[in-house]
């Protein structure tokens, strides 16, 4: 078996927070991938033998990986006090800060080529850090597989920008289907402060689609909520209950004292 990385854990592509490129660190290739490049680093990545015989350079893949990774951080969406934000952020204050960031540790240990089966659902009081603690998830997601992810609010821009896609005087008018199938094919997406009791019937149903859509297409789905699971029990015949239950793993975030590392910007 191949050795792995303790770095980037054979991913290739690490989140560099001493790099220069950027204002708080900037994603780039492992060192463990520069130091076997043999192409100097050029496009297409591509070396020669005696022979004149080429092959794809080591480097090939995790650079392209790169490149995927950096456009997935850049359309995430995610607010800019949360951008940037990776599990050593995350300060363990409390035996209760270790279970909520167990479950992160575990992902980011486990084989890149193993598939994520469920997301997760955190729930607690507002100011509890669970929306910090989202968006870590999501970036830990889209840095270990390289692939896109959106965060979404729903307490303001989400609705709003899908009634103005039925309001035929808007430019955005027919887009809702647009909207909604880009959410659905997004490989993971946070929906930050679920809430199904102040949401309106067709709010309520347009959540319940995406998420049942989500659902049957094995999609990563990160959900944050003032609210315990069960309070859904009642709610649309306990649909949005169930379909929550089987897609993501319940965690309790309650951490009043929860603390943000934030050493490495001063
Ligand atoms: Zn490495
Ligand atoms: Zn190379």
């Amino acid at each position: 078996m191949k050795k792995q990385c303790k770095i980037c854990g054979n991913t290739g592509v690490i989140f560099d927070r001493n790099t220069n490129t950027g204002p708080h660190g900037d994603l780039r290739v492992c060192d463990c991938i520069e130091k076997k490049c043999t192409c100097g680093a050029f496009p297409p990545y591509q070396v020669f033998d005696e022979k004149g015989n080429h092959s794809w350079c080591v480097c090939r893949s995790p650079r392209m990986k790169l490149v995927t990774a950096k456009k997935a951080f850049r359309e995430s969406q995610i607010p800019r006090k949360y951008m940037w934000k990776f599990i050593e952020d995350f300060e363990i204050v409390s035996d209760k800060a270790n279970k909520v960031i167990g479950p992160i540790a575990t992902i980011k240990d486990m084989s890149p080529n193993k598939k994520l089966k469920k997301g997760v659902y955190l729930w607690g009081p507002a100011g509890s850090g669970k929306t910090l603690l989202a968006c870590i998830f999501l970036q830990e997601f889209m840095l270990k597989y390289a692939m896109s992810g959106k965060f979404i609010d729903l307490s303001r821009q989400f609705f709003q920008r899908l009634k103005r896609s039925y309001d035929n005087t808007d430019q955005s008018y027919g887009t809702s289907g647009q909207i909604l199938e880009e959410l659905i094919k997004m490989p993971f997406i946070v929906i930050d402060d679920f809430g199904v009791q102040r949401n309106t019937d067709w709010e309520s149903e347009m959540l319940y689609n995406l998420i049942d859509s989500r659902y049957s297409d094995e999609r990563i789905t990160i959900i944050t909520s003032n609210s315990n699971i069960t309070e859904y029990k009642k709610i649309a015949k306990g649909r949005v209950y169930s379909r929550i239950l089987e897609m993501c793993r319940i965690i309790h975030v309650d951490l009043p004292d929860y603390r943000e590392s934030m050493s490495q910007y001063i």
